[in-house]
């Protein structure tokens, strides 16, 4: 399981993934870096049925997940029957193949 590093502004509160120079909210330069814990739950999906060359699937979930810390990121999500609110847990798995090599990405499973 890959890490994702998030960062949070010293000043307002404010969690960022990834890494901006600046706060998007008070414009502050200090952070700390937090871990995001790996699980969290759907805000939102659409379903892509036109897919790139590289990509062994007649449709795909794309979703943007919010983790239990407030951090959020945009992942494959291997459900069946996909619901906003619904729990995820993240993964990093291959995602595609481009040139017989395997690209990873964020995935998201049902918790159990
Ligand atoms: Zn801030």
């Amino acid at each position: 399981m890959k890490t994702i590093t998030a960062y949070k502004c010293k000043s307002c509160g404010h969690v960022m993934f990834p890494h901006h120079y600046r706060c998007l909210n008070c414009n502050g330069l200090e952070f700390k870096e937090i871990k995001p814990t790996t699980k969290g739950r759907l805000l939102t999906f659409t379903i892509v049925d036109q897919l790139p060359w590289g990509i062994d699937e007649r449709a795909r979930v794309l979703g943007v997940v919010e983790f239990d810390n407030g951090v959020k990121a945009l992942g494959v999500i291997k459900a069946a029957n996909p619901r906003i609110g619904m729990r995820l847990r993240a993964g990093w798995k291959p995602v595609r193949v481009i040139a017989g090599e395997k690209v990873y990405g964020l995935t998201f499973r049902k918790t159990k």
